[in-house]
């Protein structure tokens, strides 16, 4: 208990139970704080209740109908088989539910006492419960409210589409679904809906999906989802939506327009702050958005915190637990931590998957003097009795001064296991030598990372 803490109700006060706010009061109380934790919605946030967990759900679904066809090559014949949404979803809202229960009752073990409400900052050491109108003095406030999705520009219409909180409950799978934007949400869902049956349409203003990615993995990813029968509108935005009794018809900058069941927008999402009280406690925000943190996590306002998506960092799981963490030691452990953030691997579920950990060929080439890059596309074996037009690429971006792999990125099935595990390599400073030492594990995809021998270009080279 803080010296200053019979001043107060509690220790620490978290607003939002999702992945970061959890592990903060938990491990907070671990430290002996008396901790509150408010929730508006469902216990678990964003990852547990509408995010990772339950759309890997329906990434695991959406993969069975190309093993019942890729099961022909070797043998298999497989009757037609049948799908059934209600009961995907009814099986997923179970397991969701059990894991709520789970975090709810890990809040309560560790003794912190949950209030099932929005809550929002008066001041500097007062928040107000919503939903009772009582006001709790707080030591600490820590704000964990994550993000919410971007509704979009206010277009005719803008109101018939989805977002990705209503996808993980519709009655029934579209026969056919428009989605705009080209972030990992978006391209994730678009290979979940064509898995499951539904003639999608990607449409996305800029020149190829997945900014920020690889530019060789973009173009893989692109070509094998519109192999998959995926069309991928680059360069339009959807201008209009029309509602016509059950169907709507998208109208796109080009002045075409699709009939379809459902269109969704998946345009990336912003800090969860209206309405929060940030500006009236005087807590700054940053210039890209979310709320401005130094190192330790520590807002303007120097008992206030803020972890997780609302500080728009980087915004996955992993890293808003490790802030969370990383607060509850400095402000309550005694031991300040810093959280690293770089070398962060990444996944992105999409049929096929990606796995990527630090810098892209483009990064590599602007921050350093001299870069290898060796590159790898090929048909994997099991493609080859299932008949299945699909290949994996595999790229090492290496620092050609030290030697250092200083960027990994795969595309193909296994590539976010397989990324999980590189990654421990990188973060070590593994070197393409390392690599090379390294015995491959035959016959797998994988052992491409340690077989791959001559760079298939070098930057910052003089030609000889
Ligand atoms: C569709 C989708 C798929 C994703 N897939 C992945 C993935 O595969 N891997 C990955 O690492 N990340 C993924 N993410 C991102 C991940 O979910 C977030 O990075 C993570 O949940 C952030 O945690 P957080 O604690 O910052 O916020 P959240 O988990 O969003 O929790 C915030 C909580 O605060 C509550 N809240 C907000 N305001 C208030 C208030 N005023 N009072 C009380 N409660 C409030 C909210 O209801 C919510 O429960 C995905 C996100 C989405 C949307």
């Amino acid at each position: 208990m803080t010296a200053a803490a019979s001043a107060h109700d509690v220790d620490l006060f978290v607003i939002g139970a999702g992945s970061g706010g959890v592990r903060a009061a938990r491990i907070a109380a671990g430290h002996g704080a008396r901790v509150m934790i408010a929730e508006e919605y469902r216990i678990g946030g964003t990852c547990v209740i509408r995010g990772c967990v339950p759309k890997k759900l329906l990434v695991y679904a959406s993969r069975f109908g190309h093993e019942f066809a890729d099961a022909a090559g070797f043998g298999w014949t497989v009757p037609p088989a049948a799908f059934d949404w209600p009961a995907l979803i009814a099986n997923k809202d179970k397991e969701i539910a059990r894991l709520e229960s789970v975090y709810r009752s890990n809040l309560e073990k560790a003794g912190v006492e949950i209030v099932r409400t929005r809550a929002v900052i008066e001041d500097a050491t007062t928040i107000r419960l919503l939903g009772s109108g009582a006001r709790v003095r707080c030591g600490h406030i820590l704000v964990a409210t994550g993000g919410t999705p971007f509704a979009g520009h206010p277009i005719p219409g803008v109101e018939h589409a989805i977002s990705s909180n209503d996808a993980f409950h519709l009655p029934a799978l579209p026969a056919d679904i428009v989605i705009q934007g080209g972030g990992y949400i978006a391209v994730e869902f678009a290979c979940i809906f064509a898995g499951l049956g539904s003639r999608v349409t990607l449409v996305y203003r800029g020149e190829n999906i997945l900014r920020g990615f690889d530019d060789d993995v973009r173009a893989h990813l692109r070509a094998e989802m519109e192999m998959r029968g995926i069309e991928v509108i680059v360069g339009q935005v959807v201008t209009a939506i029309e509602k016509h009794d059950t169907r709507h018809t998208a109208t796109l900058t080009g002045g075409r327009r699709i009939d379809t069941d459902l269109v969704m927008f998946a345009m990336g999402r912003k800090p969860n702050i209206a309405n929060l009280g940030v500006e009236e406690a005087g807590i700054r925000t940053a210039p890209l958005g979310g709320i401005a943190v130094d190192a330790y996590s520590r807002t303007s306002v120097p008992n206030i915190y803020a972890i997780g998506d609302v500080t728009n960092r980087i915004n996955l799981t992993p890293v808003a637990i490790r802030e969370g963490h990383a607060f509850a030691d400095t402000v309550f452990g005694g031991r300040p931590t810093v959280v690293d953030h770089t070398n962060v691997a990444t996944a992105v579920f999409s049929e096929p998957e990606i796995g990527a950990v630090g810098l892209t060929e483009a990064q590599a080439r602007e921050r350093l003097a001299r870069v290898d890059i060796y590159k790898s596309t090929f048909r994997p074996l099991k493609a080859t009795l299932s008949g299945r037009h699909t290949r994996m690429l595999m790229k090492l971006v290496v620092d050609a001064a030290t030697g250092r792999v200083v960027g990994v990125h795969i595309v193909g099935e296994g590539a976010g296991e397989m990324i999980q595990l590189i990654a421990v390599a990188v973060k070590m400073g593994a070197t393409k030598a390392d690599l090379d030492a390294t015995m491959a594990v035959h016959p797998t995809a994988a052992e491409e990372l340690v077989t791959m021998r001559q760079p298939i270009v070098r930057y910052g080279v003089e030609a000889e």
